[in-house]
């Protein structure tokens, strides 16, 4: 790493820290800091003055396996408390990889027994997408925080019942914008918010693979939602937002189909153009049909920023037309469940909040209006 980069580097931190502090996003895309009623006891005094907070995963799949359980082991602020699956021979493997005793083993069918179990702060919803609003309902009726992936559900409806189940329950509901916490992007929005590079004008975006399996949940339209958008187009639009800082307010949308068995259900290929109010034009892509889309580029008048690859867990590259955005590689779901932890201790808003969530799903559905009606759809 070169001297200046180092400096960008502990420039970075200094501000990312700063900003966690304050509660707000480094560059102030999430200016919103929700004061909790004075009335109301506080989280922490809710969770016992407890240093780290105790997590149940709900759904042993890919994810929980390979990067939420191992991320657990390594963060300061919550761990691994409980899991909540339906496969039983999961619940002898966990129990002793993980010392999970037998009492914090949940099924699906008992997973409602959590409202008793003190040791469970946090419930990590890492399901298919159309579960997510069933768990995350439950989870707040049982008095748990939630932190539910992405996408948040598969409709906006869905996303509102969920922020008013957490609202009502007294409880903080986080995204899996794990993106949000990687220092790469945190520079990118830096630079974005500086405004060090002249308004910006492009972005040009996108996030596919191509996947496999033919009976795999994502290619069931009641389960996944939708397709190529909702699970990785996400990416690309969440990151138009946060470089732009503002919602867009016309939507453009088409989608291509080669493969009308595999994709019966769910989209397949999309291309969307998005206005924002600044004069902003993000032009984005997502695929479940071919590898390497994996990027984003931001235009401005006097340069460019531009992460690629862009939304892996690992292999972040960036640069700007200043010179290399690079960054050690971190662990994403570390860092979002630290930050989730630590929002709940110290009573702050996470920057990833359902709100948040619910903002992605409108665009989504906009994009969707869009493909079926063959027209440009504004958003209000
Ligand atoms: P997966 O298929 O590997 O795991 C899904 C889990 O849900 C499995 O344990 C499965 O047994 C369980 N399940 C319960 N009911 C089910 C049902 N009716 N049908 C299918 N599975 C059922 O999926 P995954 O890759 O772990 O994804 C889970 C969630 O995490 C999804 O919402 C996905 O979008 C999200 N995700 C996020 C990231 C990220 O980078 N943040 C990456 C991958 C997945």
């Amino acid at each position: 790493m070169t001297s200046k980069n180092q400096h960008s580097r502990r420039t970075f931190v200094k501000t990312l820290s700063a900003g966690l502090a304050a509660g707000v996003a480094v560059g102030g895309f999430h200016t919103e800091k929700k004061a909790h009623a004075e009335d109301k006891k506080s989280d922490s005094e809710k969770s016992g003055n407890k240093k780290s907070l105790g997590v149940a995963l709900v759904g042993l799949g890919s994810l929980s396996t390979n990067q939420i359980a191992p991320a657990l082991q390594k963060t300061s602020n919550c761990h691994l408390a409980a899991i909540v699956t339906g496969t039983p021979e999961k619940e002898q493997q966990w129990a002793s990889k993980y010392n999970v005793a037998r009492e914090h083993i949940y099924s699906y069918d008992t997973f409602d027994k959590v409202v008793g179990d003190d040791s469970v702060d946090i419930v990590y919803v890492v399901l298919p997408n159309s579960m997510h609003a069933e768990y995350t309902l439950r989870a707040a009726k049982a008095g748990k925080h939630v932190f539910c992936e992405k996408p948040m559900a598969n409709s906006v409806a869905d996303c509102q019942r969920m922020i008013d189940a957490c609202k009502l329950a007294n409880r903080q509901l986080g995204i899996g914008y794990r993106c949000q916490f990687e220092p790469h992007h945190q520079r990118c929005i830096e630079i974005a918010r500086s405004n060090d590079l002249g308004a910006m004008r492009l972005i040009d975006a996108g996030f596919g693979f191509k996947i496999g399996d033919p009976k795999q949940w994502r290619l069931n339209k009641q389960l996944a939602g939708g397709g190529a958008l909702m699970d990785v187009g996400i990416y690309a639009l969440q990151a138009c937002r946060y470089l732009a800082g503002e919602e867009p307010i016309s939507i453009t949308a088409q989608e291509t189909k080669t493969d009308a068995i595999k994709f019966a259900q769910v989209d397949e290929s999309i291309t969307w153009t998005m206005k924002f109010p600044s004069g902003v034009i993000a032009q984005c892509s997502t695929s479940y049909n071919f590898n390497g889309l994996n990027r984003f580029k931001a235009f401005s008048d006097n340069g460019y920023i531009q992460l690629d690859p862009a939304f892996g867990y690992s292999d972040i590259q960036g640069e700007s037309s200043q010179g290399p955005i690079k960054f050690e590689q971190v662990d994403h779901f570390q860092l979002e469940l630290d930050d989730f932890a630590s929002c709940i201790l110290e009573n702050k808003q996470s920057r990833v909040s359902g709100e948040e969530g619910l903002k992605d799903l409108k665009v989504i559905e906009a994009i969707y209006e869009s493909i079926r009606i063959g027209k440009t759809v504004t958003i209000s």
